[in-house]
C-alpha cells in the first residue's frame, strides 16, 4: 500500500518506502548490550537496515531529514503476547475476570466469530501496534476455529506494514487435535513456506495437567515443523504446576517456549523453567485485573528468568507497551514493600529500574522471539525498527533528566512521533502512512453488528456488565445511632 502526501493530509514530506531515513539530534537510548545512552546523535536509514549511529552524519541523497531534537529514540517495542482477534471487542470485558472471559469466548460466543470477525480484529490491532510505537506483536491467535480463520488472521496481518509472529490456537479444540490435521499442515505449508522476519510462526496452546498429557501430540508437531511453543502457564484455576512437570518430564521445554503470566507457579517450576531456558511473557496489566495470579516479575528475577512484556487482550486493556513498563514496575515494587512490611522490614532501594522495563519491553521481546540478531536494539547493521518519542505540543516532553524513567513513567502512545519498522516509515508526525483505518473501522463495525444480531441485544449488554457481588460494609465501632440515657452510654 503506498500513500502520497495528500493521504497524508499535512504538509509533511511523504516518507515514501525506500527512501533514506535520517533522524537528526535525539536522545538515543540503544539498548545494545552495554545500554549505551547517546544525546545529541543521529541514526541513518537506509533500505531494511539502520546504516549508521553518529554525530553530524551526512545525508544521503533524497534522504528523509527527521528532525528528533528535544526526543528519544529507542528500539520498537514488542509485545510478546496479545490476543489481536479480541480487539473486534474492544473495552467490552473492561469489568470481567478470568472467569467472565473463559465463559463469553471459550464457552459461548468465541465460537460466532467468522474468519472476516478474525480479520476484523487482526486489522485494528496491528494499526494500533504500530501507531503505539510496538514494532513486533505476536498474535496470540487462538481463535481459529479453521484455518480459513487463520487465512483471515494472516491476510490483516500482511495488510500492515508491522512485524508479527502468528501463534497458532484453537480454543474451540483440543491442541492435539487440530495441530495433527491435514488442514493445519496445509495452512503452514501455504502461508509460512518462505517464512521471514517480518512474520514468524508459533504454536499457541495451554497444558491442562491431565496426567495422560494429550498436548504431547502437539508438541510433536511443533518440534516436527521446528517452531516454538507458547503456553500460558501458571494461570489461576486453569493450569499450574502439573502442565510445566508435564512438559519438562517429556522433553518439551526449550530455550525457544514462551510462558505466558506464570503467575501461579511453585518455585519448582521456575526452577524447571530457567534450567530450561526459556522466558516468561508477563502481562502486569492483565494479571492485575482478570486473576491469573501476581504479576510475577519479583519472583522471575529471583530465578533469574528472562522476561518480556505483553498486553494480552484489548477486550479489557489497552495496547501500548508504555502500560506495560508502568504497571510491571508498580507491581513489582508494590509487592516488594508489601513482603518488606511483613518482614516489619522497609525497603530503602528499589531493586526494579525504570530501564530493566524498557530492556523488557525491547531486547526482552526480541531475544524471546529468537530475533534478537535482527531487532530489539539500535545498533548499525540491525533491521530499523526505530521509535521516536517526541510532542513539540506536550508539556510532558520536557525536561527530558531519566531518560528511562521517562519512558516508562512519563511519555504515553500520543507522544509516539515516527515510527520505523523494516526500514520504513508507517507512522510520522502523529500520523501512520500507508494504513487504511477506515477500511478496519468499516469492518469492526460489521463484526460488531454481526455479533449484536446473533446474541440479541440483551445478552450484548448483559455480558459487558457482569453482577457485582455486594460489598459487605465492616462495623464501624466510632459510629453511634442512639443515646440511651438510662445506662448513661451510646446505643450501637
Ligand atoms: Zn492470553
Amino acid at each position: 500500500m503506498q500513500m502520497s502526501a495528500s493521504d497524508v493530509g499535512s504538509t509533511t514530506p511523504s516518507p515514501e518506502p525506500g527512501r533514506p531515513v535520517l533522524f537528526r539530534n535525539g536522545l538515543v537510548l540503544t539498548m545494545d548490550d552495554a545500554h549505551r545512552v547517546l544525546p545529541g546523535t543521529d541514526v541513518l536509514v537506509v533500505g531494511e537496515h539502520i546504516a549508521e549511529i553518529g554525530v553530524g552524519l551526512t545525508a544521503p541523497e533524497g534522504a528523509l531529514e527527521i528532525d528528533a531534537s528535544g526526543g528519544i529514540l529507542m528500539p520498537g517495542m514488542i509485545d510478546t503476547h496479545r490476543h489481536m482477534w479480541q480487539t473486534a471487542m474492544r473495552g467490552y470485558g473492561a469489568d470481567w475476570t478470568l472467569t467472565q472471559y473463559f465463559v463469553w469466548y471459550y464457552l459461548e460466543s468465541g465460537k460466532l466469530f467468522r474468519p472476516e470477525d478474525v480479520y476484523a480484529g487482526n486489522l485494528l490491532s496491528a494499526i494500533e501496534a504500530i501507531d503505539a510505537g510496538v514494532t513486533t506483536t505476536v498474535d496470540w491467535s487462538h481463535g481459529l476455529r479453521t484455518t480459513q480463520h487463520a487465512d483471515a488472521a494472516v491476510d490483516a496481518l500482511q495488510e500492515v506494514p508491522g512485524r508479527f509472529v502468528l501463534a497458532y490456537g484453537n480454543i474451540q479444540q483440543g491442541p492435539w487435535e487440530w495441530s495433527t490435521s491435514p488442514e493445519f499442515r496445509d495452512f503452514v505449508n501455504r502461508r509460512f513456506a518462505g517464512r521471514d522476519d517480518m512474520l514468524g510462526f508459533q504454536m499457541a496452546f495451554d497444558v491442562t495437567g491431565d496426567p495422560t498429557f494429550p498436548e504431547k501430540a502437539a508438541f510433536e508437531v511443533a518440534r516436527e515443523l521446528d517452531v516454538p511453543v507458547t503456553t500460558h502457564a501458571g494461570v489461576w484455576g486453569a493450569t499450574n504446576d502439573d502442565g510445566i512437570r508435564l512438559m519438562h518430564e517429556n522433553g518439551f521445554m526449550t530455550p525457544r517456549t514462551v510462558y505466558v503470566h506464570a503467575a501461579s507457579l511453585t518455585n519448582d517450576s521456575y526452577h524447571r523453567i530457567a534450567a530450561t531456558g526459556g522466558s516468561v511473557s508477563v502481562s502486569t496489566e492483565s494479571e492485575q485485573s482478570a486473576g491469573q495470579g501476581y504479576p510475577p516479575t519479583w519472583q522471575l528475577c529471583q530465578h533469574d528468568i528472562p522476561v518480556s512484556l505483553s498486553m494480552d487482550t484489548s477486550v479489557w486493556w489497552s495496547g501500548d507497551l508504555f502500560s506495560a513498563m508502568r504497571t510491571t514496575l508498580g507491581a513489582d515494587r508494590s509487592r516488594e514493600h508489601l513482603e518488606a512490611h511483613g518482614r516489619q522490614d522497609t525497603v530503602t532501594h528499589c531493586r526494579l529500574r525504570a530501564e530493566q522495563v524498557v530492556e523488557w519491553a525491547t531486547r526482552g521481546g526480541s531475544k524471546a522471539l529468537g530475533l534478537d540478531g535482527a531487532v530489539g536494539s539500535l545498533e548499525k547493521g540491525k533491521k530499523a525498527d526505530i521509535v521516536l518519542i517526541s510532542n513539540d505540543r506536550s508539556p510532558v516532553m520536557f525536561p527530558i533528566l531519566n531518560p528511562y524513567g521517562h519512558v516508562a513513567f512519563q511519555a504515553q502512545r500520543g507522544d509516539v512521533h515516527t515510527v520505523v519498522v523494516n526500514g520504513r516509515v508507517v507512522k510520522h508526525d502523529h500520523r501512520l502512512v500507508g494504513v487504511d483505518l477506515a477500511k478496519a473501522r468499516r469492518s469492526v463495525e460489521q463484526t460488531i453488528e454481526y455479533l449484536v444480531g446473533e446474541m440479541g441485544e440483551e445478552a450484548w449488554i448483559k455480558g459487558m456488565n457482569p453482577d457485582i457481588p455486594e460489598t459487605k460494609i465492616q462495623e464501624n465501632p466510632y459510629t453511634y445511632t442512639e443515646w440511651d440515657a438510662g445506662s448513661a452510654q451510646w446505643k450501637h
